[in-house]
């Protein structure tokens, strides 16, 4: 079960310094999202589809979810009448299914372009240079229906805070240099989702502007 305290003072923190706090729900069942819900938390994340649309399905419609995992291709199609945010978008071809689902829904949907910035192989993500070719690309450009929100990383899993402030500062400075050279003109562009329950404040204080936060909050999975 969510401890209430430990959630109240976390939103209520974050509130002030204007993060935006990622409630971090996969694996958990749907009564502990009530339970967070019933204190105000509207935004939701989760990273398996299947586990997405059935807690959609089944909780308050105004619920905001955030698609935080790995995706494939082929299961856009069920997250795109709803999804608020997504959080990693890691290759055209994946965006390019976004934008012809959301297009079916007659919907914009959002989305973050996710970077590698952890040391670890196994993490899913962008470099910079793909970035900025996806950003260049004729494909790109002609979408209609996607909207380009800002940056997304994990920084490594290890305990140096050296290393993963490091890894966070890189994140911020992708996040500006894409705005200087693709997104001066459009203030959507401004979220750098960074952070989670081991490193959020030190994220936050590298300016992350929305934090994913799963175990602090739920507890273990
Ligand atoms: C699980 C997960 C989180 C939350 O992790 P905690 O350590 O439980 O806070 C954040 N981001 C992503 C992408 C995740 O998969």
């Amino acid at each position: 079960m969510p401890d209430i305290n430990t959630y109240k003072s976390i939103a209520e923190k974050l509130l002030e310094q204007k993060v935006c706090l990622v409630a971090v729900s996969k694996t958990k069942p749907q009564e502990d999202i009530l339970v967070l819900y019933q204190e105000g938390q509207r935004v939701f994340g989760e990273n398996r589809v299947q586990e997405l649309v059935e807690k959609q399905a089944a909780l308050p419609k105004d619920i905001q979810w955030h698609a935080i995992g790995h995706l494939q291709r082929n299961k856009i199609k069920y997250i795109a009448p709803f999804i608020s945010l997504i959080h990693s978008v890691d290759s055209l071809r994946l965006l390019e299914e976004i934008n012809k689902q959301a297009q079916k829904h007659d919907r914009i949907i959002d989305c973050l372009l996710q970077f590698h910035i952890a040391t670890e192989e196994s993490k899913f993500g962008l470099s910079i240079e793909e970035a900025q070719s996806l950003l260049k690309s004729d494909a790109y450009q002609s979408m209609q229906n996607v909207r380009i929100c800002g940056v997304m990383g994990m920084a490594s899993f290890v305990s140096d805070q050296v290393q993963i402030q490091q890894e966070f500062k890189t994140l911020k400075s992708y996040f500006d240099s894409l705005q200087t050279e693709f997104f001066s003109q459009e203030p959507a562009f401004k979220e750098c989702s960074m952070g989670m329950s081991g490193d959020y404040e030190l994220a936050i204080q590298e300016g992350s502007t929305m934090v994913r936060v799963g175990s602090l909050l739920f507890g273990h999975r």
